[in-house]
């Protein structure tokens, strides 16, 4: 099969090719695995994190890629959920134990022993992929196969730290940075709470302007005062700033949401401006949001589906993967990028 794979880390800034076209044999499903003939791939910024080092992957060469939708074509021994035909997609979780705390409590995204699609295991930037069948979602019948892609990771992730926030219908939530998760996230709260008003801090003038179509009451720039205190805010940026300034903004016992797998160390520094009794006093909650549990993936997409959210896609071909990824560090976008197989 055809496949796009890492063979080391580097920065973009040095190797604007990072991934090889190359030919690989096909892989063939074990126990309780099935074979998907992948038909679209979402391109995500954590890719990014994988070939610059923030999150390698364990061993290469690796195929990277997890917003996976295809065709099961083959099923391994026991299996029995899915049929050859079926039409599934598979996130970044990729496996865990299945029997620790964390895994029998539905929280298997903190099991010691979780894999990713795509930095553990092979993923999605080839024609096929093997997952076991547990571990991939029938899609709705409603989203083409490049829709459904980007709903799988900027989507599954954004539903988790909404469900993280503990937000309330009528509450006020605050969303800093304005990317792909981020206005998944509003379309979300502007069906599940109607009556919530949703503020939006964001650097360029396109997104605000954005956010304001799509049904903010308010955006401004990532360092600005919200006109009200809010009860809550997700943060999906690389940076470090809009934590900071995010916090000014919360009420007392207000929760901050860091939607981000890894932060960029080139602001660390203005950590240092952070002031107790004005950023983190009054008992305001910082919580992280760390990979993605089965329930996010099945339980979004069914949401997905009745809203519906149908994200803008930009395609490319499996050769172009390069460039969408150059395209992504440059913030070069238009829609959610997808590569189509
Ligand atoms: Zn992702
Ligand atoms: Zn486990």
């Amino acid at each position: 099969m055809k496949a796009m794979i890492l063979n080391e880390i580097s920065s973009f800034a040095e190797n604007r090719e990072p991934l090889h076209m190359v030919d690989l044999p096909d892989p063939v499903p074990g126990d309780g695995e099935v074979l998907v003939k992948v038909s679209a791939c979402g391109v995500c910024h954590t890719e990014l994190d994988e070939i610059e080092g923030r999150t390698p992957p364990p061993r290469f060469p690796m195929v990277l890629g997890h917003q996976v939708v295809g065709k099961v074509i083959e099923t391994g021994k026991d299996t029995g959920r899915l049929r050859v035909g079926d039409r599934v997609g598979i996130g970044w979780i990729y496996s865990a134990c299945g029997k620790c705390r964390f895994c029998t409590e539905g929280n298997e995204n903190l099991c010691e022993e979780f894999t990713a699609t795509g930095r553990d295991a092979n993923g999605g930037y080839a024609d096929y992929m093997t997952v076991l069948e547990d571990f991939a979602y029938k899609i709705p019948d409603t989203f083409s196969d490049s829709e459904a892609a980007p709903l799988l990771c900027a989507g599954a992730i954004g539903y988790r730290s909404l469900r993280l926030t503990n937000m309330k219908e009528g509450q006020r939530l605050g969303l800093t940075g304005f990317g792909a998760s981020a206005h998944l996230v509003l379309k979300m709260v502007k069906y599940k709470y109607p009556e919530s008003e949703v503020f939006v801090f964001a650097r360029s003038g396109k997104e605000r302007a954005f956010a304001k179509e799509l049904g903010a009451v308010w955006a401004g720039g990532t360092e600005k005062s919200s006109p009200v205190k809010l009860d809550c805010i997700i943060d999906t940026t690389p940076v470090w700033k809009p934590v900071v300034e995010a916090l000014k903004n919360l009420r007392s016992g207000g929760r901050l949401v860091i939607n981000a797998i890894r932060k960029e160390d080139f602001d660390r520094e203005y950590l240092l401006q952070l002031d107790y009794p004005r950023h983190l006093w009054l008992e305001k909650e910082i919580k992280s949001v760390a990979n993605v549990v089965r329930r996010d993936i099945s339980e979004f997409l069914e949401l997905a589906s009745r809203i519906p959210i149908r994200p803008e896609v930009q395609e490319f071909g499996l050769e172009e993967a390069n460039r969408a990824l150059v395209e992504l560090k440059e913030r070069k976008i238009r829609g959610a990028k997808v590569l189509k197989l």
